[in-house]
């Protein structure tokens, strides 16, 4: 999308008798409250706080902070499906404690990605579509579920439940929540019963962080207010300013800057205290670095630039360095762990100088890191030191040893179950994950390989995810969907007019000859919907009630506002129709058994699904038991952080960090394995000269799915930007904005040159999924073993330059955001 959108530039005030809601931002893990005022088009309040529901003085100057001031980017006018219209706007809560009424850039766009035929949200999924004579056109849900469900009962019948694949998102937020997450589980995993399943940004059902499940420790043990708290935070692979924005504004900054000390020493009396330090391991100097030295001074920074794949070997550096010195919590250990002997045989045996030659840090710096983590503050008095980990780590070189590598470094450290300490994910996306067991085992089938580009599934069913750009290796999966793909259209195309059965008989078929039936539901057409046959149009946060938990595992309800725009329906409700629909199927066959693994689908409500996904989080971090909405409404945005321990009097109580009641942790050794062989064959070929690291931009959220429809980020990055160092950029001739081409044996991709010194020489950073230049086209297909996980940020590329597109390089900025 490339016109940009101008909009009015002046927001209406909301009466005094506006409809209000409660919701939580749609986007990263953060999860900042949010309020929502809706009322009829046409009515405006005043001015006066008398006249007005934010009760707000606007003849002043409201601060962009105070949950009072309205952008246009907030606002939006909306058609309920009685045809009423209304205005609705999105602002940020300053009664949360998660934000306090601030907001991030993506955020802060909430009224700008409502659906509005006048705007750049029209191109949403309003009617299901399917595939006819060499087009999708739009169709009846009866038709659109009759064929999928028929399609996916033969295969089933067929060749068996594994031939149906799935890839569908697992967080909250906007994209999920428990509901959606829930139905879609009891779909594939209870009805269908197939190991074919993956997860939106991978290609298997997994976790990102079994090494820490292993060692016994939730994915989101501490409470935001640990980064108040505590003496030395540690992030690792993450740039928080940019992806965990208001986290890191709100909560981190603060304690570097002392603004949190007297909360230090009022919650911890016993100890003495000063502002914190934060060491930042990223082989970037990301703006995350940049602001964390503005505010706390560069000597409370330490970033650790590590080169990439070598984030195991810091880590069991730093740990040897502290058991030398005698640093490590004994008691805690000797207390509360197992397996110390193991890992003291592989981590503390980690060859300092080779760390320090292959990480590309000096013993100093790496002395210095052990000192800020461990060194005890005064004489028998420990350091809080909280670890924060995100993709730079999880998506590195060899997932389970990195992510146990940390663990096990903040259990040496005795650093959980405390205030100011900790050891879990910062995360992306927010979480509302639950769902019936996975039928399948560990490691997990790598889908990706096995049921697509191996065609051992012949229906793919892609929910809320992006694959064809978004998945390792992407051209290559791009190229194996459009080739499936078209024989089935062929199929249809030579059926049109038969039977149902006579259709079906020619799809599997097709089906045998190597075809694929690939259903997609999403809110938009994205790249993954032209090739499919079914497209199921989802309704999206705002049009459905959804509950979720943030980093802090802060669970809210999330109100529904508005109606779906079109047919849309909640993904749940869509799950629900396809499997009442093939229930149908078996009953008419008289096959009780197998209809009966697609009963329990009537869910009438969201509640209704809400409580039925209550079994699949007993005793997990996201445990909400026998919370209901009524009781998330009367908590508005702050809710209640689960695990909930009991309801007392109507209102559930919560946990605010994990373990501080005690738990048995396991060590996990680590020791770093080098390079595997498909990323070790690029670096000995000098045809591949850069590493090509990825990741998001604060303005940009996953495959800007949203952003795009917003015309200050479509006018900002018509193309994804890669950060190129000088020194390269001079040899290669390439000037900021210019067109340069990244190629590798596994594809080829084309974006727009920043030059800028936050990588080293030698490498390079590329905004990752964006719909005009897929950063995972040069992705091997390699992953973790153990896990299945894919080394995302280890891929080296030649580069060329294509030329200029000089009107771009006119209008757009390329003032490096990485300087203090
Ligand atoms: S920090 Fe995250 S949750 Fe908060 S406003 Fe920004 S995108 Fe939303």
């Amino acid at each position: 999308m490339s016109t940009i959108f101008h909009g009015p530039d002046r927001v209406p005030i909301p009466p005094r008798d506006a409809e209000q809601f409660t919701t939580v931002c749609s986007y990263c893990i953060v999860g900042c409250g949010y309020r929502v005022y809706k009322w009829p088009q046409g009515q405006e309040g005043g001015p006066k706080p008398e006249q007005n529901a934010l009760q707000a003085d606007f003849t002043r100057q409201q601060a962009a902070q105070s949950g009072k001031w309205i952008s246009p980017a907030m606002h939006s006018v909306v058609t309920d499906h009685d045809g009423n219209q209304s205005h609705v706007v999105v602002l940020p809560d300053s009664d949360c404690v998660v934000n306090r009424g601030n907001h991030s850039i993506r955020g802060g766009t909430h009224g700008s990605v409502l659906y509005a035929p006048d705007r750049p949200t029209a191109d949403r999924l309003l009617h299901p579509l399917i595939y006819r004579g060499g087009t999708q056109l739009p169709t009846t849900w009866q038709e659109a579920i009759d064929l999928g469900a028929r399609v996916i009962k033969a295969a089933m019948d067929t060749w068996g439940p594994d031939t149906v694949a799935m890839k569908c998102f697992d967080h909250g937020g906007g994209g999920g929540g428990f509901e959606n997450n829930w139905a879609v589980g009891k779909f594939f995993f209870t009805g269908i019963g197939t190991k074919m399943a993956s997860i939106h940004n991978r290609p298997a059902y997994n976790s990102e962080v079994f090494a820490s499940r292993d060692a016994g420790i939730a994915a989101l043990p501490s409470a935001y207010l640990d980064a108040e708290l505590a003496d030395t935070i540690v992030l690792v692979g993450a740039n928080s300013y940019e992806t965990q924005s208001i986290y890191f504004l709100e909560h981190m900054l603060p304690n570097l800057t002392g603004a949190s000390l007297s909360k230090k020493k009022q919650l911890l009396p016993q100890e003495p205290h000063a502002a914190g330090k934060m060491i930042i391991v990223d082989p970037r100097r990301t703006s995350t670095v940049a602001i964390a030295e503005s505010a706390a001074g560069k000597h409370n920074v330490l970033h650790l630039q590590l080169r990439n794949g070598t984030d195991m070997l810091l880590m069991n550096a730093l740990s040897r360095l502290i058991y030398e010195q005698g640093w490590q919590d004994q008691a805690f250990i000797d207390r509360q762990t197992e397996n110390f002997d193991a890992m003291k045989a592989t981590n503390l045996t980690q060859d300092l100088d080779e760390a320090s030659a292959l990480t590309g840090l000096s013993k100093a710096q790496l002395l210095q890191a052990a000192e800020w983590i461990a060194k005890p503050k005064a004489p028998n008095v420990r350091r809080r030191t909280l670890f924060l980990y995100e993709k730079g780590l999880i998506w590195g070189l060899k997932n389970y040893e990195n992510v146990a590598s940390v663990v096990d470094l903040a259990l040496l450290t005795g650093n959980l179950g405390k205030p100011g300490t900790g050891c879990g994910r910062l995360g992306g996306h927010q979480e509302g994950y639950s769902r019936p067991d996975y039928p399948g085992t560990r490691p997990p089938v790598n889908v990706d390989e096995v049921a697509i580009n191996g065609g051992a599934s012949k229906v793919f069913w892609v929910a809320g995810c992006n694959p064809a750009g978004g998945t390792l290796n992407a051209q290559q999966f791009r190229l194996t969907l459009a080739r499936r793909t078209a024989l089935v259209n062929h199929a249809l195309d030579r059926t049109a007019g038969r039977t149902m059965e006579q259709r079906v008989a020619a799809l599997l078929d097709a089906m045998k000859q190597g075809g694929l039936f690939l259903l997609v539901q999403d809110i938009y057409p994205i790249e993954t919907a032209k090739f499919a046959h079914v497209v199921f149009p989802a309704a999206q946060w705002g049009e459905m009630n959804l509950t979720s938990i943030n980093g802090e595992r802060r669970l809210r309800l999330y109100q529904k506002f508005m109606d779906p725009p079109g047919v849309a329906k909640p993904d749940w409700k869509i799950m629900a129709m396809m499997a009442q629909r093939i229930e149908r199927l078996y009953l008419d066959e008289g096959k009780q058994d197998r209809a009966a693994r697609f009963s329990g689908f009537d869910w009438q409500t969201d509640e209704e699904v809400f409580r039925a996904a209550a079994v699949g989080v007993k005793g997990a971090q996201e445990d909400y038991g026998e919370t209901t909405y009524a009781m998330l409404k009367t908590l508005g945005t702050n809710g209640v952080q689960t695990p909930v321990k009991r309801i007392e009097n109507g209102t559930p109580v919560g946990t605010v960090r994990l373990y501080e009641e005690g738990g048995r942790f396991t060590f996990i050794p680590a020791k770093w394995p080098g390079y595997p062989a498909p990323i070790r064959q690029l670096m000995d070929d000098n045809r591949y000269p850069f590493w090509v690291n990825n990741g998001r931009s604060n303005h940009g959220w996953q495959t800007l799915y949203d952003d795009l429809r917003k015309p200050y980020v479509a006018g900002r990055e018509p193309l994804p930007f890669v950060e190129l160092h000088p020194e390269d950029a001079a040899k290669l001739a390439v000037a900021n904005g210019d067109l340069i081409e990244l190629f590798n044996p596994y594809g080829s991709v084309t974006a727009m040159a920043v030059l800028v010194d936050s990588n080293r020489p030698g490498h390079v950073f590329m905004l990752f999924e964006h719909p005009n230049g897929w950063l995972n086209s040069l992705t091997t297909g390699y992953v973790d073993p153990a896990t299945t996980i894919p080394y995302y940020k280890g891929t080296k590329a030649g580069i060329r330059k294509v030329g200029a597109l000089p009107e771009w390089q006119e209008r757009l900025t390329f003032i490096p955001t990485n300087q203090s």
